[in-house]
């Protein structure tokens, strides 16, 4: 990372009271009794903040675009035409018992970031554009991050718009209802370099008082189907050297997850989250366990070395217990790294404006685990509270909120400069 990195115009700033006041207003789109908001992906709360966008897009002087997923990109032009733009985003559908920030935060912080440069005359060389990704939340139309996931080519608009809703409503009928289905062809908008705000949506940053995640990626995530078969027999009459307990076995096998887990250091995640036993009867030995592994790490390495261990060892106690094990891989999303360079951009950016700031790693996914795999792509985060999310009392502080919009603008500057030097 070389010193043009820096960007001038250190000065600038995003209007925060703005920024805070635009939250609350869109949180009227589909707010609730309990102070969250319940704004599917393409119901009618989405075409109303969609709406929305758009006019603040033309008050902007911005040029609006549509894509055939329904993704909406806010351009304003930079000095030299020929640069593709850095762009800005989020989501603004939530769950339905969603909070004001997941998502809506990065969207209105980059519209914040575009009126600042906008304001104040600063030019960048390259366009500047924010984008609002369709359905992020996949609580409507599975998967989630469908439309950063069509955009990237992670999978095909076909069967996107052929997903059903509970009602049977395609996402392509959806999209046409609220007349949001535009004209380029999704995956056709060009981007430099991708960065996205978002709260932690866990509990790291507000525990140690950071106000900045420079976030490095996004970690690996397994998920196992885990099936013990032992024998069902009489709890009173069978002797403990002749049971074959498949329950007794899956907490010895549970109990060395735990441990295996632990000696691979604080970043790994082993949880065992369903499980069921046949014939679930009071005075029946346990012939059947079926259990589930979600197993997390942010390394591909370390999760396959993870995975392996745990096949031994719990192969091992199922022949100690004397029932058999199978152990199924049923889910496999590798880690995202974020580009090294992006990343310190934020770093920078955050010290540049005076916010403590530390490395983190995304435990859930974004948007931007997508565009990663396209263009240089980093995220950034802010503390909530509780680290409480996908939840009505979703909070955030003003203080970080108007910190992380400012770090958001000065490390577009900074990627301003850094990418394609004159
Ligand atoms: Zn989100």
């Amino acid at each position: 990372m070389n010193q043009d990195m820096m960007p001038t115009g250190v000065n600038l700033g995003i209007d925060g009271p703005s920024l805070l006041a635009d939250i609350a207003e869109t949180a009227a789109f589909g707010g609730t009794a309990k102070g969250g908001i319940c704004r599917l992906a393409l119901g009618a709360e989405d075409r109303q903040v969609r709406d929305w966008l758009g006019t603040q897009a033309a008050a902007l002087g911005g040029v609006l675009t549509v894509d055939s997923m329904g993704n909406q990109f806010i351009h304003l032009p930079g000095s030299d035409p020929a640069l593709p733009p850095l762009v800005m985003g989020s989501h603004l559908d939530t769950q339905p018992t969603g909070g004001k920030y997941d998502g809506i935060y990065g969207v209105l912080a980059g519209l914040s970031a575009l009126r600042a440069l906008q304001r104040s005359g600063y030019r960048m060389r390259h366009p500047v554009e924010l984008v609002n990704w369709t359905n992020e939340e996949g609580s409507r139309f599975a998967p989630a991050m469908m439309s950063s996931g069509v955009f990237t080519g992670a999978f095909t608009q076909a069967q996107a718009y052929g997903t059903q809703d509970a009602r049977g409503t395609t996402f392509g009928q959806a999209l046409e209802e609220i007349g949001y289905r535009g004209a380029e062809p999704c995956g056709q908008h060009p981007v430099r370099a991708y960065f996205e705000l978002h709260i932690e949506q866990g509990p790291i940053l507000k525990k140690e008082g950071i106000t900045i995640g420079a976030v490095t990626g996004v970690q690996a995530m397994r998920w196992f189907d885990l099936r013990l078969s032992g024998q069902e027999a009489h709890a009173g009459t069978t002797p403990r050297a002749m049971r074959r307990d498949a329950l007794l076995a899956a907490a010895h096998v549970m109990i060395m997850i735990d441990e295996i887990a632990q000696s691979y250091g604080a970043d790994t995640r082993a949880t065992v989250g369903v499980i069921q036993v046949q014939p679930g009867s009071t005075n029946v030995v346990p012939g059947e366990v079926q259990m589930s592994l979600d197993l997390r790490h942010p390394d591909d390495d370390v999760i396959a070395a993870v995975e392996e261990r745990i096949r031994t060892e719990a192969a091992r106690q199922a022949e100690q217990q004397g029932v058999t094990l199978s152990m199924k891989r049923i889910w496999d999303s590798p880690a995202v790294h974020f580009d090294p360079d992006c990343v310190e951009m934020v770093r920078r950016a955050a010290s540049l404006t005076g916010q403590s700031y530390r490395d983190i790693v995304s435990g859930a996914g974004h948007d931007a685990a997508h565009m990663g795999h396209i263009c240089p792509t980093a995220m950034i985060f802010i503390p909530c509270r509780d680290g409480l999310s996908h939840n009505e009392a979703e909070h955030a502080e003003a203080g970080d909120i108007v910190a992380g919009a400012n770090v958001l603008l000065h490390a577009i500057m900074a990627a301003d400069a850094h990418f394609d030097p004159a």
